[in-house]
């Protein structure tokens, strides 16, 4: 019976696994390897954007489901786009998301002895041979889809030739791009990664970390292996660009005979839309001063989104929804924004904020008066508590919230009708002013005072009810409101290849109002507006001065999620 239950119970397990965890489960069952090991390895020539927090979170997640190791490694074997400030960046992110690589952060560079240990091992097999032909050569050499390679001349150099040739390549005998070392597979190979690829070239390039020790550097595809290996990973796991690589992965672990060699998995790039993700293209708008740098809140960079003020958790659970894929697919943004809303939706505060005010003057109330009001921070969530608001004669109200001539069903503020006051009264407009231009710019009203929230007041009913600071203890703020950065409706790029920008992605208020319990909020802290969406407080511009908010989120949505 108890066995039978266990079998039930895993069987169920089944349906809901990933393709990677169905690999991972059948090699521990077949015994290939003694532990589990996952790596992320990224190359330090950007920022990481919500694809590389995928993996992060993907690899992280199988080496904690399996019990096994998570590395942090720095692909770092191409010194001519990486930079100490990436390197940085990147730890700060997957520390963020929780991807936590306890001391096991590693450098591709640092094993470049190996790698070089790894060539000579392959000369020595005749698996490896240094070749003269230049780059447009081996080019015209490699054929086509359709057409087989020719060998190249220099194919069947002694094993003697090759080693002295290739250490004089490493001593800086000969000029950049003179020489490089081909593995020897097939030139007849169907698989053109596998008609005799270049895994070493001559470059004199100042490495980060390694400086001018080397002249000869290694292609990705043969460091790749040697670095998983070394590390004892067991799945490295990649995207789908790479499967054509695969055969060469393989070849490179069995010639260089690992012990339980690591085994290449490909899944989906996570793409979305309306959204700028792919390195190239975010450097572009970072270089072009399009945006205010790496984290500019309308980029989704992973700093970029902690900047606007998402959390960890909101991107775990839309990785999740997200699924693991062979397919590529484009993911809508709405999905992220769904996530976001979940996660905030009763942890925040709710508090009472005006971005675009008109005042209203209440006649009767009395002058110089100032009441406080209590308010709920979260009704759904009663564990945040309560807090006071300030009231007062004259307030700020939205400026969509009053109409001269009302529309249909328009409940809110216009002479002649009451509307609650959110945790406060009820008032009723009695007329308004203008300008000489005919803008409105103060409305007035009366208000009742039987009519208090928290009274115990269930009076008349009024349709509409409207948020408000007091003037005079409000704060002035600076609020910004974002849109998509790419106009996804007309296509992500124009003809020429250029993103078609959104000129509208970013929208500056700087004559906004919070309510004085805000004064106090910190960078990074966030919380909702009521009937605006979810903030957070800038963390590159805000001062004490002058707060910044971003909007994160707005409260409506078009998403939902099939339960
Ligand atoms: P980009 O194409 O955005 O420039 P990249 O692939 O060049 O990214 P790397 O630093 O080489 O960036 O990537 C590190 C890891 O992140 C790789 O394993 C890569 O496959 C993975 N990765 C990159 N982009 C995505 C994505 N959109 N979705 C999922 N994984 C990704
Ligand atoms: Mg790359």
């Amino acid at each position: 019976m108890e066995e039978n239950k266990e079998l039930l119970e895993n069987s169920e397990e089944v349906v809901s696994k990933n393709f990677i965890e169905q690999i991972i489960e059948k090699d521990i069952e077949e015994g290939h390897y003694d532990h589990i090991m996952t790596r992320f390895p990224p190359e330090p020539n950007g920022y990481l954007h919500i694809g590389h927090a995928k993996s992060i979170l993907l690899n992280y997640g199988l080496a904690q489901k399996y019990g096994g190791k998570f590395n942090l490694r720095f692909d770092d074997t191409n010194p001519t786009k990486e930079k100490t400030e990436f390197v940085n960046s990147i730890k700060a992110d997957v520390e963020w998301l929780g991807a936590d690589f306890e001391d096991r952060l590693y450098f591709a560079s640092d094993y470049f002895e190996y790698m070089y240990e790894g060539a000579i091992k392959l000369i020595k097999k005749g698996k490896a041979f240094v070749c003269d032909l230049s780059a447009d050569e081996i080019r015209e050499y490699r054929g086509s889809l359709t057409e087989p390679g020719k060998n190249s001349p220099y194919r069947d150099r002694s094993i003697e030739e090759n080693l002295d040739l290739f250490e004089r390549m490493k001593n800086g005998e000969f000029e950049d791009g003179s020489k490089v070392l081909r593995a020897k597979i097939d030139m007849s190979s169907p698989n053109i990664n596998m008609r005799d690829p270049v895994i070493y070239r001559v470059a004199r390039m100042t490495h980060h970390n390694t400086g001018d020790k080397w002249c000869i550097y290694p292609m990705y595809d043969f460091a790749h292996p040697i670095e998983d290996a070394i590390e004892g990973v067991t799945h490295s796991i990649c995207t789908l660009e790479f499967e054509d690589h695969r055969p060469l992965y393989d070849w490179v672990v069995k010639e260089l005979e690992y012990d339980q060699p690591p085994k290449q998995i490909e899944f989906a790039k996570l793409y979305l839309t309306n959204v700028v993700t792919g390195k190239r293209y975010i450097k572009k708008l970072v270089d072009d001063g399009i945006v205010d740098g790496w984290d500019d809140p309308r980029l989704v960079t992973i700093s970029a989104l902690r900047r606007r003020g998402f959390t960890p958790e909101s991107i775990k659970n839309f990785v999740e929804l997200c699924g693991v894929s062979k397919a590529n697919s484009s993911v809508d943004y709405a999905m992220l924004e769904y996530c976001i809303r979940e996660d905030l939706k009763l942890k925040k505060s709710r508090m009472m904020a005006i971005l675009d005010p008109i005042k209203l003057i209440i006649d009767n109330y009395e002058d110089g008066k100032v009441e406080y009001l209590d308010a709920d921070n979260n009704l759904e969530n009663p564990e945040l508590g309560k807090r006071q608001i300030p009231f007062s004669k004259e307030l700020y109200i939205e400026r969509e919230d009053f109409m001269e001539e009302p529309p249909k069903k328009y409940f809110r503020l216009f002479p002649g009708n009451e509307v609650r006051l959110m945790n406060a009264y009820f008032v009723k407009c009695t007329s308004f002013v203008k300008d000489e231009n005919g803008v409105v710019t103060e409305v007035h009203c009366t208000y009742d005072p039987e009519t208090k929230s928290g009274s115990g007041f269930e009076g008349r009913k009024v349709k509409g009810t409207i948020h408000w600071v007091s003037a005079k203890e409000a704060v002035p703020v600076e609020i910004r409101l974002y849109e998509n950065i790419v106009d996804e409706e007309k296509g992500k790029l124009n003809e020429d290849g250029t993103l078609n920008l959104n000129p509208n992605s970013l929208t500056v208020l700087k004559n906004c109002y919070v309510e004085p319990n805000l004064a106090q909020a910190k960078p990074g802290d966030s919380f909702q507006f009521v009937r605006q969406g979810f903030f957070c407080v800038d963390t590159k511009d805000s001062t004490e001065d002058n707060l910044v908010f971003n909007r994160i989120v707005s409260l409506k949505s078009s998403f939902k999620i099939a339960k």
